[in-house]
C-alpha cells in the first residue's frame, strides 16, 4: 500500500494487548515519512514489536501547540505524519487536539485509522445501556471540584463513562455515591485486554469493598461507568427527585408532588406515583 503524503493520520494503537492493532495501522505506520507519538521510548517498544523503523518526534501536552506549528509545516511541504498516543485512540483524553484543529483550518486533511479505544471497550462488556452514553473524561483530581462536576451532569443522558486512576479511585467512588445515591448500579472495568482483566459490578460500596479486599485491585487502569436511573424513575431528573424528597419531609405526598411538578414542569401522578413508593421502603 502507498501512502499518500501531505496527510495526517490518527492512528489508534493497542490499550493492553499489542495484537489490538489493524493492518491497515500497521502499514501506516511503516510508510508515512514521521511518526508523532506523546511518549517516543514507550512507543519504540511497540513499533519494534512490529519492525517500523519510521522516523519518530514527540508530541505531548507540554510542547502540543509549538510542535504542531512544525508539523504543519511538514505537513504542508507534501510530508505524512501518523499521531499515536501512548494507547488508544489519540485525542481521547491524549495530546493532538491543537494540531487536528490546525490541520483542518489550514485545510491539511485528516484521516482517522480507528481502533483500540479504552471507553468504547469498557462500555461494550459492561452490560450497561449503550444507546446513549456520555464520556466525562477524568473527573477533577481535587474533591470539591469533583463532586460540582458529578453534581452537574443533567439526568437523562445515559450511562455515563469516565477514566480514573489507581489513586483516586476509591474518593472517586464515595463521591459518586454521593452524588448518585447509594442503590445506583456502578461497572468498573479494570485492565482491559490485559491479562488481569476484570469488570466489577455493583453499587458504589460494594466496588468499594471489592477494592479493598485486594490491595492488588487498587492498582492498574481503570474505567467507571455509571448507570443511568432505572426505567421507572427515567422521565423524573435526580434534582427533581430531590425536590421531592425536601418536600416529602414537610408536606402530604399529594402537596409535595403537585409543588414538585410545577417546579420541574413534570407529570404529577407519576411524582405521586414515585413518592408512594419511596414511602414503602
Ligand atoms: N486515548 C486512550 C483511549 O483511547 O482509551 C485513553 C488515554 S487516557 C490518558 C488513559 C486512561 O484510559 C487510563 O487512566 C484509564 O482510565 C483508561 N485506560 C487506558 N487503557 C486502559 C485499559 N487497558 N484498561 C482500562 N482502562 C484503560
Amino acid at each position: 500500500m502507498t501512502t499518500q503524503s501531505g496527510q495526517l493520520y490518527i492512528v489508534a494503537t493497542p490499550i493492553g494487548n499489542l495484537a489490538d492493532i489493524s493492518q491497515r495501522a500497521l502499514d501506516i505506520l511503516s510508510t508515512v515519512d514521521w511518526i508523532a507519538a506523546e511518549d517516543t521510548r514507550h512507543s519504540s517498544r511497540l513499533l519494534q514489536h512490529y519492525g517500523i523503523q519510521s522516523k519518530m518526534l514527540a508530541l505531548h501536552d507540554h510542547n502540543e501547540k509549538q510542535r504542531a506549528a512544525s508539523l504543519l509545516e511538514k505537513l504542508k511541504q507534501g510530508q505524512s505524519i501518523a499521531l499515536i498516543s501512548d494507547a488508544g485512540t489519540p485525542l481521547i483524553s491524549d495530546p493532538g487536539y491543537s494540531l487536528v484543529r490546525y490541520c483542518q483550518q489550514e485545510g491539511v486533511q485528516v484521516v482517522p485509522v480507528p481502533g483500540a479505544c479504552a471507553l468504547i471497550a469498557a462500555l461494550s462488556a459492561a452490560g450497561l445501556p449503550t444507546d446513549q452514553f456520555l464520556f466525562i473524561g477524568f473527573l477533577a483530581a481535587k474533591q470539591q471540584q469533583r463532586l460540582n462536576q458529578l453534581q452537574a451532569i443533567p439526568a437523562g443522558v445515559g450511562t455515563l463513562v469516565c477514566y480514573e486512576t489507581a489513586r483516586r479511585i476509591q474518593d472517586t467512588l464515595q463521591d459518586v455515591q454521593q452524588v448518585f445515591g447509594a442503590e445506583r448500579e456502578l461497572v468498573l472495568a479494570k485492565e482491559l485486554t490485559k491479562t488481569f482483566e476484570h469488570f466489577a459490578r455493583g453499587t458504589a460500596s460494594e466496588i468499594l469493598q471489592w477494592l479493598q479486599d485486594d490491595p492488588k485491585r487498587c492498582q492498574g487502569e481503570m474505567v467507571l461507568m455509571i448507570a443511568p436511573v432505572a426505567k421507572t424513575e427515567s422521565d423524573i431528573s435526580d434534582t427533581a427527585l430531590h425536590t421531592l424528597q425536601l418536600l416529602m419531609a414537610e408536606l402530604p405526598l399529594k402537596k409535595a408532588a403537585a409543588l414538585t411538578a410545577e417546579i420541574h414542569g413534570l407529570k404529577k401522578n407519576a411524582l405521586y406515583q414515585h413518592g408512594l413508593s419511596l414511602q414503602q421502603k
